[in-house]
């Protein structure tokens, strides 16, 4: 029985590789038991030189050139489209530049600390088909050895690999892979970066740029895309480690592109240092602990325990998977690569409430406890509050603070992350809380409270008795401190997992509240631990996983309560999303006003983020959007919104009049963002595949304007209908024209 399993997959894989590779039968032969190791790969002879093509004609193909020893691709190029690397200004050189093609390491620390670009790798072994090639590279300063498999299909390259460390002792590296140097679409400058940071990010003047996000800290989609004069290249970064049972293959994942290399961890110093003059790259950068071979014996142990005879790359130490990575020469608009993109990402799986009530709300505001204890108000209050929210379209609020102050008497409530077991006696306590909850849901408003999922107050009960056991520890030794006089907990262990779950359930069975808003939990940074004593150790780079364990954790227990629970966290994280259902995002903010491309909403209609209005941007240089302007785009772009308490007053006719649209139209919020686009003028819009079509469309501006849609030669609509005035608009030769009234929100239907 044994022998028949063994055997049977061989075939299979034998012959699919023989079809997707294109090689003869001779050849697939070959190829495949060169891979067991029965029979050496083509060494290369280090006085000759060659040219590699791989790829088909009527799609994306790569030039490599091995020079000796030395190997590096040299172009890539979709058939008659000017080269994608370039060499020079103006697009006359093509060429690689200083790093990459296709890798680079970068030794973070140590007596070797320093960056190996491919002229410091010698090639072992090659092979190549017609639209893949496998190449073993070995260091020649480190002991390290890397093999790269890299297909191309059609317009798309899928790049894998996997290093190999076998030195004694631990060491700390980033690879670079695929690190793709000096692009640039369009000769005239307008090259842009669309990252899949926060809910998308547009970052124009790309050639003068230093960036890099972090899967998840910064992207909540390990997505990003370069592109200028109509096309561009995709990439998807879609490793699968942080969903296995064990931390073991996870690393650090980052988006980078940038001119400066390798890029300095501070973005403020990077974007100082951007000069233009040699960028831009792009790639992904993968970090990785690679602990040494004396954690698990050397040569001799090895030749004892392994019978394979020879293998490409021997493998004493740690080794790391590389990718898959998966880019995508296109030619078109942004959408046409993230219709790619979601067609890569359609496996992440999502939750989709039980509560209907949820999945029919679209409005989130909310009561600081903190403002209620100044005005003399109490928890007992939450269903007038409630009927005040209904005048900005929401009912559904957050509380911030509802636990203790730990000095008694004080009102500091929103200091005490951590305790949250403990009533509020100040605002009522628990009796308050479920009295309170119980009147609001009788009134059709729902109640969330807050909760911080990975930061503890260290003067908290919990403070002083357990979080310093599960917190997260820097390099040093010292425990990280992020934010003054508390701790950062580390996700990955089940000591925090636990006691943060418990709590959470022991809360809704007492109040019967509908769930929870957990800060930080998708929208801090990617954090590495270093604290031995935790069950990762000596592994840092569990961040993602340990966030997919601590929410499904919370899940497991909270559902054993109530199913309905609503787990909104912070951020955009498209991880553990099957656990949560829903997000709250500041992206306008957070992003210096550079969320002006809908991505996550592209990528993932089923996300439920609640995008923030109001709040003024962070950083430097931010450009100031009129305090309308973010809640229309937002309505426009089909987020659902988070209504700040600071812009309550101002906004809130016009989060009325969104709230209207959207229940009258459910397709701006919950259906796929359409590949077309109509063309407008004077407004802004966007166009959602529904049955049927709909548009959203807004006048940010302090006039009234005559506003123009034109729709695509191929689309028939002959009209657009208004559910809620029943306007109907005509229109004549592709264009629909009326007058919108200054900060005017609404949506038609598109009729034939
Ligand atoms: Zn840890």
């Amino acid at each position: 029985m044994k022998v028949i399993q063994l055997s049977f997959p061989v075939d299979c894989f034998s012959i699919s590789r023989r079809k997707m590779l294109g090689l003869t039968a001779a050849a697939a032969t070959s190829f495949f038991w060169q891979r067991l190791g029965a029979a050496p790969l083509n060494q290369p002879d280090p006085k000759s030189n060659e040219i590699i093509r791989i790829g088909t004609e009527a799609g994306v193909f790569l030039t490599f050139e091995r020079r000796g020893l030395q190997f590096s691709l040299q172009q890539i190029q979709r058939q008659t489209q000017p080269p994608i690397l370039y060499g020079d200004s103006g697009l006359r050189t093509a060429g690689p530049g200083p790093v990459g093609n296709p890798l680079t390491l970068v030794v973070l620390n140590g007596p070797q600390q320093g960056t190996y670009g491919m002229d410091t790798f010698e090639v072992t072994q090659l092979e190549h088909s017609q639209t893949q090639l496998m190449v073993y590279l070995k260091n020649a300063r480190l002991p390290m050895q890397v093999g790269l498999e890299i297909t191309a299909e059609g317009d798309v390259i899928e790049w894998r690999g996997q290093a190999v460390w076998n030195g004694p002792d631990d060491t700390d590296v980033d690879l670079y892979y695929p690190l793709l140097s000096r692009m640039r679409f369009d000769p005239a400058g307008s090259d842009r970066l669309v990252s899949g940071e926060l809910s998308g990010v547009e970052k124009p003047h790309v050639a003068t740029l230093n960036y890099s996000a972090t899967y998840l800290g910064g992207l909540s989609s390990p997505v990003f895309l370069v592109e200028g004069g109509g096309r561009g290249i995709a990439f998807v970064e879609d490793s699968r480690a942080d969903l296995a049972a064990d931390p073991g293959g996870c690393r650090q994942r980052s988006a980078v592109v940038g001119t400066e290399f390798p890029l300095p961890d501070n973005g403020d110093t990077a974007l100082a240092l951007a000069t233009g003059e040699d960028g831009p790259f792009a790639g992904w950068r993968h970090r990785r602990l690679m602990l040494g071979a004396k954690r698990f014996g050397g040569q001799a142990d090895y030749d004892e325990a392994e019978s394979h005879g020879t293998l490409p790359m021997i493998k004493l130490g740690d080794s790391v998977d590389l990718g898959p990575v998966l880019s995508y020469a296109y030619g078109g608009t942004w959408k046409t690569a993230a219709l790619w993109m979601r067609q890569q990402r359609e496996w992440v799986p999502f939750r989709s409430s039980p509560a209907k009530w949820y999945r029919d709300t679209t409005i989130l505001s909310e009561e600081m406890p903190d403002r209620l204890l100044r005005t003399g108000e109490s928890l007992y209050d939450l269903p007038l509050l409630l009927e005040e929210r209904h005048e900005l379209g929401s009912d559904m609020m957050s509380l911030p603070g509802f636990a203790e102050p730990e000095i008694i008497g004080t009102q500091e409530n929103m200091l005490n992350r951590g305790d949250y077991f403990y009533p509020a006696e100040n605002l009522g306590g628990w009796e308050a809380m479920r009295r309170s909850v119980e009147a609001t849901h009788r009134q059709g408003g729902h109640v969330l409270l807050y909760v911080e999922g990975l930061i503890v107050w260290k003067r908290s009960r919990i403070g002083r008795s357990k979080a310093s056991d599960w917190a997260l520890m820097d390099a040093d030794g010292k425990f990280t401190e992020n934010y003054r006089g508390f701790y950062d907990m580390c996700p990955a262990e089940t000591g925090w997992q636990d006691w943060f779950a418990q709590t959470l359930v022991d809360i809704v069975r007492t109040t019967g509240v509908d769930g929870f808003f957990m800060d930080s939990m998708l929208a801090t940074d990617n954090h590495r631990c270093f604290n031995p004593k935790h069950a990762h150790a000596p592994q840092p780079d569990i961040w993602n996983w340990g966030l997919r364990r601590v929410l499904k954790r919370v899940r497991e227990e909270v559902d054993k309560a109530d199913p309905n629970t609503i787990l909104l966290c912070e951020g955009a994280g498209d991880l553990a999303r099957e656990f949560t259902d829903g997000s709250l995002s500041h992206g306008h903010a957070w992003s210096r006003m550079t969320f002006t491309v809908p991505l996550s909403r592209f990528l993932h209609p089923q996300m439920r983020a609640f995008e923030a209005d109001g709040m003024q941007p962070h950083g430097p240089n931010a450009p100031l959007w009129p305090v309308k302007k973010p809640l229309l785009w937002n309505a426009v772009q089909g987020y659902r919104v988070f209504m700040e308490q600071e812009s309550h007053e101002v906004l809130a006719p016009l989060g009325r009049r969104v709230r209207e649209y959207y229940d009258l139209y459910p397709e701006i919020c919950d259906a796929q963002v359409s590949v077309t686009d109509a063309q407008s003028t004077n407004c802004m819009a966007q166009w959602f595949d529904g049955l049927p079509s709909v548009i959203a469309c807004g006048n940010d501006s302090d006039t009234a304007r005559l506003v123009t849609i034109e729709f695509p030669a191929a689309t028939p609509v002959a009209l657009l209908f208004d559910r809620r005035d029943q306007k109907r608009i005509p229109v004549e030769s592709g264009k629909a024209q009326f007058q919108m009234e200054p900060w005017e929100y609404r949506a038609f239907e598109l009729r034939v």
